[in-house]
C-alpha cells in the first residue's frame, strides 16, 4: 500500500473487529481515519472466535499473528456432556486437523479487538478515535457525506464505513429499516465471563444441551476465568432488546432444570461485567454500498455466531475494502464496486449455517435431542469425518486478493 493518500477523510462507525481492522489498514495506507464507537470504552466480551482459512492468512498479512499468539487459547477440543456431566462424545481439535468445531487458532473476541487497538496505536497516522459517540444523521451529495454526531457536531467525510454491528445504525440511515435486511434465525445467544467452576475440564469446550437450550463453557486465556455460551431456541421478542434484566430472566427460565453446571453459570451471570445477549440474525444486503456509504462486518453481512465465521468475514472484508480504497483513492466508486465483487463469493459460503442451523442444534424434544446427539457422535467416526471436514473447509478455496 502507498504511504500517503492525501485529502481522503473516512469515517468508520463502530469499533468492533470490522471497524478496527479496516481502520488499521486505512491508517497504514496514509488515510485520515475517524472512528466513532458508541460504547464509552472498547467493548469487552465474547468467547473464542476462530481464525481459519482465509482469515488466518489475512491476519498473517496484516502482521497480527505475534499479538494473537499472546492471547491464543489452547483448546484441545469440544466435549458434549449430559445433565450429570458424563461425557457423551468428544471432538478433539486434531480429529479434524484443527479445522473442526475447534479451530487451530482460537482467541477471545475481546482479546482480538485489543490486538487490533494496540496495532492501531503503533501505526499512529491521522487517527481521531472517539468513544461514546455515534452518527445521528447523514446526508450525501456527489462530493461527500455530511455527518451529524450525537454530540451535535457536524462534519464532512469522503466516505462512511458502517461497521456498527448487526443492528447497524449506519445501515438504517443510509439503506432503510433493519427488517428489510435481516432474517431471524430462531433464537438468541449469550456470552459472558465467569470464575471457572470446579469440575470444568481445563482447555476443553464443554457443552450440555436440553430441548430448546444449551449451556457451554469455553476456556479463557486466564485459566481462573472462563466464558459461558448460552443458546436459546425461542420466538423473537423485540422487548428483549436493551433490557438486560429481561434477557437474564429468559435465560434463567429456559435453563432452570438443565442440570450439569447450569446453576453455577446462572448464579454468576448477574455479576459478569461483559454480559452479551443478542438475537441470531442473518443480514443480506442487495448491495454493500449506497453512494458514499458502505457496510462492513455484521452490519453488511452476517450469518450469526452459529456460523463461527463472523470474525473471519469482518477481517477478510476489512482487508479487501482498505486495499481497494488505497489502490484508487481518487475513484471511491470503483473501489467500492471492486470490494463488493471480491468479497461476495467468500460471504456466500461463510454465511451458510452448519448442519441445518438451530433446529438441528437444539431440537424441541428429548427424542429429537437424542437423535441429534447420535448424529453428532457419528460425525466423529472415521466414516463421517470427511463430511464434517467438507462443512468446515467450505471457505478454504477462496483466494483473497493481494494488495
Ligand atoms: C460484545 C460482543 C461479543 C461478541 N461475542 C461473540 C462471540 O462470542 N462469538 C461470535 O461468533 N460472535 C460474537 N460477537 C459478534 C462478532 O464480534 C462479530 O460477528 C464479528 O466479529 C464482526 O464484528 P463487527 O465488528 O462487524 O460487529 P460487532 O462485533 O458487533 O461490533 C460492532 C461495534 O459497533 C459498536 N456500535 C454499535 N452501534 C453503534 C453506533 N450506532 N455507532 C457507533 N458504534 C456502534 C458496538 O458497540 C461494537 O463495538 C460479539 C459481538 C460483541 C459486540
Amino acid at each position: 500500500m502507498s504511504t500517503t493518500t492525501p485529502n481522503l477523510r473516512i469515517l468508520i462507525s463502530g469499533g468492533g473487529i470490522a471497524g478496527n481492522a479496516v481502520a488499521l489498514q486505512l491508517l497504514r495506507a496514509g488515510v485520515s481515519t475517524t472512528v466513532v464507537e458508541r460504547s464509552p470504552a472498547p467493548r469487552p466480551g465474547g468467547q473464542a472466535v476462530d481464525l481459519r482459512g482465509p482469515s488466518r492468512e489475512i491476519a498473517e498479512r496484516m502482521g497480527l499473528m505475534a499479538g494473537i499468539r499472546k492471547y491464543q487459547l489452547h483448546e484441545e477440543g469440544m466435549a458434549l456432556v449430559n445433565r450429570k456431566g458424563d461425557t457423551l462424545y468428544r471432538m478433539p481439535a486434531d480429529m479434524f486437523d484443527g479445522k473442526g468445531p475447534v479451530a487451530e487458532i482460537e482467541i477471545s473476541r475481546g482479546d482480538l479487538n485489543q490486538v487490533l487497538l494496540t496495532e492501531i496505536a503503533n501505526v499512529g497516522g491521522e487517527l481521531d478515535y472517539r468513544y461514546g459517540e455515534w452518527v445521528s444523521a447523514l446526508t450525501q451529495d456527489d462530493s461527500g457525506v455530511e455527518v451529524t454526531f450525537a454530540s451535535g457536531v457536524t462534519e464532512r467525510f469522503d466516505l462512511v464505513v458502517g461497521a456498527d454491528g448487526v443492528h447497524s445504525a449506519t445501515r438504517r440511515l443510509a439503506f432503510g429499516p433493519e427488517e428489510e435486511f435481516t432474517t431471524y434465525l430462531g433464537g438468541y445467544m449469550s456470552f459472558f465471563t465467569l470464575p471457572t467452576p470446579a469440575g470444568v475440564e481445563p482447555n476443553w469446550m464443554t457443552t450440555h444441551a436440553i430441548p430448546n437450550a444449551s449451556v457451554g463453557i469455553r476456556p479463557d486465556a486466564d485459566p481462573s476465568t472462563c466464558k459461558a455460551i448460552i443458546t436459546l431456541r425461542t420466538e423473537v421478542n423485540p422487548a428483549l432488546r436493551r433490557d438486560v434484566a429481561a434477557q437474564q430472566r429468559l435465560i434463567r427460565a429456559m435453563l432452570a432444570d438443565a442440570g450439569w453446571l447450569a446453576p453455577t453459570v446462572l448464579a454468576a451471570m448477574p455479576d459478569s461485567t461483559d454480559f452479551y445477549f443478542d438475537e441470531l440474525d442473518r443480514v443480506d444486503m442487495p448491495s454493500l454500498s449506497a453512494g458514499r456509504v458502505t457496510l462492513l462486518g455484521d452490519a453488511g453481512f452476517c450469518g450469526s455466531p452459529m456460523t463461527g465465521m463472523g470474525t473471519a468475514m469482518a477481517i477478510v472484508g476489512a482487508y479487501i475494502l482498505a486495499g481497494e480504497i488505497a489502490a484508487t483513492p481518487g475513484d471511491l466508486a470503483g473501489a467500492l464496486a471492486r470490494y463488493e465483487a471480491a468479497v461476495t463469493p467468500f460471504l456466500d459460503s461463510a454465511k451458510e449455517l452448519p448442519g441445518g442451523g438451530l433446529s438441528m442444534m437444539l431440537p424441541k424434544s428429548e427424542f429429537g435431542l437424542r437423535a441429534a446427539q447420535t448424529v453428532g457422535k457419528l460425525m466423529t467416526t472415521r466414516l463421517f469425518r470427511p463430511v464434517v471436514m467438507k462443512m468446515v473447509s467450505k471457505t478454504d478455496d477462496y483466494e483473497v486478493p493481494s494488495y
